[in-house]
């Protein structure tokens, strides 16, 4: 069982995912932890003193752009960092290892809420297929382990997650951050309008950052299958709700334009979280409440 003395690696470091896991950890004392970013070299934290307990977050994600420009990258970067993760904490003998994948693993033609059991019934949204292949063979590697080796290596798969430290300021961005920068500035520059990509019409569910780390941090305590577990708030907000949302957090007062010409990726994608709950864990932040703390961070951190 990981206690506040065990050896804890976290890899992912440099994401907003990594920082605030870090930071949570950090909160409950937990005296022992070392964390990887993307430049580093994972081997080197393994020796000579091994973790007994691995997070295994991605270091490379992205939003809709960046998927659809950017997928070898994408998926040659974790599959990398998974394979040699995986092999290491086998090698040095882990006791427990936790990966995260993210809701992309999901066929596009499901009916929500999704449930791991749904992994791999259908074809992928092909805006983010290379990526979400990857996160899918980190599952299976997981399971394969669990199976060959006799680990106990978990795996779960989060909702669209967002909050401080994200990704702001880059076009390669998730949804969330990148429509409070625009706003936020659009408000600063007076602009009349604010374009919103795609329909506005594709339905997500978003977690807030500090509940995807209290609900890993839960999962690596508590859970033991081989079943992945979703962790999600198992709502369902559609890109327009948001946008007006963001509008009113912001305090924008232009109009907000939907493109249609821009793509709008899987139409609806919302987790079943009734597995999570039975554990005994619930998200705890409402969107509302997610979105204003997020403005918030930004404000203090952005220019
Ligand atoms: P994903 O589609 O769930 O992988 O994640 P994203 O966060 O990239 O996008 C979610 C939805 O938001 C998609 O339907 C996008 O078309 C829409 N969207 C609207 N405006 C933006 C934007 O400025 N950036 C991104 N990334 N998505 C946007």
């Amino acid at each position: 069982m990981m206690n506040k003395d065990s050896r804890i690696l976290v890899t992912g470091a440099g994401t907003m995912e990594g920082i605030v896991l870090l930071e949570v950890l950090k909160k409950y004392d937990y005296k022992n932890v070392s964390s990887v970013t993307a430049s580093q070299n994972l081997s080197q934290y393994f020796k000579p003193e091994p973790p007994e307990f691995v997070f295994l977050l991605g270091d490379s994600s992205g939003g809709i752009k960046a998927n659809i420009e950017k997928p070898a990258t994408l998926m040659t970067d974790n599959l990398l960092r998974i394979l040699e993760a995986v092999s290491l904490s086998l090698e040095f003998g882990v006791k427990k290892l936790i990966f995260l994948a993210s809701s992309c693993v999901y066929p596009k033609h499901l009916e929500d809420p999704m449930t791991p059991q749904m992994l791999m019934t259908g074809p992928l949204e092909t805006t983010n297929s290379a990526y979400a292949m990857a996160k899918l063979a980190g599952i299976e590697l997981i399971q394969s382990t669990r199976k060959e080796y006799n680990k106990n290596f978990i795996s779960c798969i989060s909702a669209n997650c967002f909050g401080p430290y994200d990704d702001f300021i880059s076009e390669d961005s998730h949804v969330v951050s990148s429509l409070i920068r625009r706003m936020h500035l659009a408000k600063l520059k007076k602009l009349d309008s604010v374009s919103v990509w795609g329909s506005g019409n594709p339905v997500r569910d978003f977690l807030y950052v500090e509940d995807l780390v209290e609900g890993l941090i839960y999962l690596m305590k508590n859970y033991n299958e081989s079943t992945p577990v979703n962790i999600a708030s198992s709502k369902g907000t559609s890109i327009k709700e948001l946008s007006y949302k963001i509008k009113e957090v912001v305090g924008f007062k232009g109009t907000l334009n939907f493109d249609k010409s821009l793509p709008d990726g899987m139409k609806h994608k919302v987790l079943d979280n009734s597995h999570i709950n039975e554990l005994g864990w619930n998200s705890n932040f409402s969107l509302d409440n997610a979105l204003e703390l997020t403005y918030d961070w930004h404000l203090k951190n952005l220019v």
